[in-house]
């Protein structure tokens, strides 16, 4: 089925959207983006993908020409026009087209461009995860969901080379985070480890939810950088991301994390969490 997208003002059959050779998120990287999960057809976490949009803007020195309103109704109407059930909306914004020069043009209009992606979060098995360690190669403010994902892309490569599902990010001997999501280890006495929030990760919409339903469910939390050879004796494993939601993490560089089966706590959290997420998507 060809897609309707959004591009600068418009909804159009996929193949007809276009981007000009001159916008500075193709020559520079110079743009922001969120991933938003789609459940039954509306939008999760969304307050909290619109703050992040704007802090990640604001952090290039950009600012949003749509209000929260505004983008809520365009997400809302690219959903329904494509009849999209489960899955997630793409929305990235750059600053848009100019002649190529490292100092921001003047003046210009920012390029918005929004899809859809099918994805059956739902009724997919959530097997566990392995993954390697890879050193972190990203730039130092990670916290801006920019669209300079190579360094990401890079680790995902080698994990795939690897066999593997995925990697977690080493800098300093700790583990920052995965390649597109956070990382978390649950220690012997149950408490729930992963990274403080600091321009070394992205303060992700999926771990705030976490975080808080766990705090409601009483579960300790420490959030602190947390080394590898801890993660593999951790009693669990888990990442978050808006696509990934909760899911474990069993093999740590081809050791097994316990008894190498998703764990207890991991899997009342990515229940919980996808119940909260039905009840509270807009
Ligand atoms: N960290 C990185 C580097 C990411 O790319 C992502 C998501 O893409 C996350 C964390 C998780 O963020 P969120 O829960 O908002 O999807």
């Amino acid at each position: 089925m060809r897609r309707t997208v959004y591009i600068n003002g418009s909804f159009v059959p996929e193949d007809e959207a276009k981007v000009s050779v001159f916008d500075r998120g193709f020559l520079f990287a110079d743009g922001v983006y969120e991933v938003t999960a789609v459940l039954d057809g509306r939008l999760v976490d969304f307050d909290s993908h619109v703050d992040r949009l704007n802090r990640s803007l604001t952090g290039l020195g950009m600012t949003m020409d749509l209000n929260y309103a505004a983008l809520l109704d365009l997400h809302r109407r690219l959903v329904s026009r494509n009849g999209l059930r489960e899955g997630v909306v793409y929305l990235q914004v750059t600053r848009g087209e100019a002649d190529r020069d490292f100092h921001y043009p003047v003046g210009v209009a920012q390029t918005l461009v929004m899809f859809t992606q099918e994805k059956h979060f739902s009724t997919e098995t959530v097997k566990g995860l392995s993954v390697i360690s890879v050193p972190d190669l990203r730039w130092q403010r990670r916290d801006i969901k920019t669209v300079q994902l190579l360094a990401a892309s890079m680790a995902k490569m080698a994990a795939k080379e690897a066999g593997k599902d995925d990697a977690w990010l080493v800098e300093d001997g700790h583990v920052t985070e995965g390649t597109s999501s956070n990382a978390y280890i649950v220690t012997n006495d149950g408490t729930i480890v992963t990274r403080n929030l600091s321009t070394s990760i992205l303060p992700g919409t999926t771990r705030a939810a976490v975080l808080r339903l766990a705090t409601e469910q009483q579960l300790k939390i420490d959030e602190r950088p947390f080394t590898l050879q801890e993660a593999q004796q951790a009693a669990e494993a888990f990442i978050t991301s808006a696509t990934a939601f909760v899911t474990p993490v069993v093999e740590i560089d081809g050791m097994a994390v316990a008894d190498g089966r998703p764990g207890q706590i991991v899997g009342r959290l990515r229940e919980i969490y996808i119940e909260e997420s039905r009840k509270t998507a807009v």
